[in-house]
């Protein structure tokens, strides 16, 4: 059986148990922090992590074992500081490598590459499997899965790059991939083809925002097509409000894709895009616990049996981290 990195070393897959499938520590523009520190909120680190920590531990008190973070480069990604909260709460956080970007690759990459100024082969491949097997910058934590975006703006030449240097560090390593998508415009679709030309098992791929759409069409073409549909920003009502999240899980179940979901929230203990106060008030279910406290007794209540929640909870979540 395969062995999973976390950020307290490696996990037997069949140990991870229920697994919320994107889940955010922290969300921060780490450069912002360091020079606007009151901005939005004002930072400071004990605070933030001793909230973590609880947050965590709330998480964990709910029966999840893992929770499987997302947060690569372009959302703040600083290890140590995950270490420090890790030490105090009992459960697994995944970490991933890669980079998150709607449009442009970060200046670091703009003049180095196949065919730029410094002729190079793609230097992200190099980063991110060096992530995956030698572990992240000096933590001695290895990186799990590899994650890019693609949003509105569509296929730009950024968010071409990244993607296919992530295939490619997929191909080499078999890590499986997260993508970011925007459901709304089909972005699913141009990731598995993308990531399809590159050599990519779709079986290891989970899109990512899935869950923002009712469209059951597109749904069912991204899971035929082999990939997990990420049902992961419960919570996040004002982009889809609970019950259509709800009926939506219910309906795909009904229709024999319960192997073929993931769930989360997308939630995150602090994020900086937002001021504190005012998401708590808007959004009072983005947090780690919605799932367990009302997500999952909604679908038992619309025929949604045990086993099915067991097979998006725990088994997905083994096999696509399974080699
Ligand atoms: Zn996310």
């Amino acid at each position: 059986m395969t062995d999973v990195q976390t950020v307290r070393g490696p996990v037997p897959a069949e140990q991870l148990g229920n697994t919320l499938m994107h889940e955010h520590v922290f969300v921060l523009g780490e450069e912002m922090r360091q020079n606007f520190p009151d901005f939005p909120d004002r930072w400071d680190d004990d605070v933030r992590v001793a909230d973590a920590v609880e947050k965590l531990r709330q998480c964990a008190s709910r029966g999840i074992a893992t929770i499987v973070d997302p947060t690569v480069i372009g959302l703040g990604r600083y290890i140590p500081r995950i270490q420090r909260i890790n030490e105090q709460v009992d459960i697994n956080i995944i970490v991933a490598t890669g980079i998150y970007t709607y449009n442009e690759v970060p200046f670091q990459f703009h003049y180095t590459g196949p065919g730029l100024l410094f002729d190079t082969p793609e230097p992200m491949v190099e980063l991110f499997v060096k992530d995956i097997r030698e572990g992240i910058a000096d933590t001695g934590v290895k990186a799990a899965f590899l994650k890019c975006a693609i949003e509105e703006p569509g296929l730009t030449p950024g968010v071409e790059r990244v993607m296919r240097a992530v295939g490619q560090a997929h191909v080499e390593t078999g890590a499986p991939i997260t993508v970011h998508t925007n459901p709304h415009t089909g972005s699913g679709l141009v990731a598995q083809q993308v990531l399809a030309e590159e050599g990519v098992d779709l079986t290891k791929v989970v899109i990512g925002h899935s869950g923002d759409s009712t469209d059951l069409d597109y749904l069912c073409e991204i899971a035929d097509a082999g990939s997990y549909l990420g049902m992961d920003r419960f919570g996040l009502d004002v982009l889809l409000p609970f019950e259509h999240r709800v009926g939506t899980v219910v309906e795909l179940v009904r229709r024999g894709y319960a192997d073929r979901m993931v769930l989360a929230h997308d939630a995150a203990c602090f994020i900086d895009w937002l001021p504190a106060a005012g998401k708590a008030a808007a959004l009072p279910n983005w947090i780690y616990t919605h799932i367990s406290d009302d997500v999952l007794p909604a679908l038992r209540e619309r025929g949604v049996t045990d086993e099915q929640i067991t097979t998006m909870l725990a088994d997905n979540p083994r096999r696509y981290f399974s080699a």
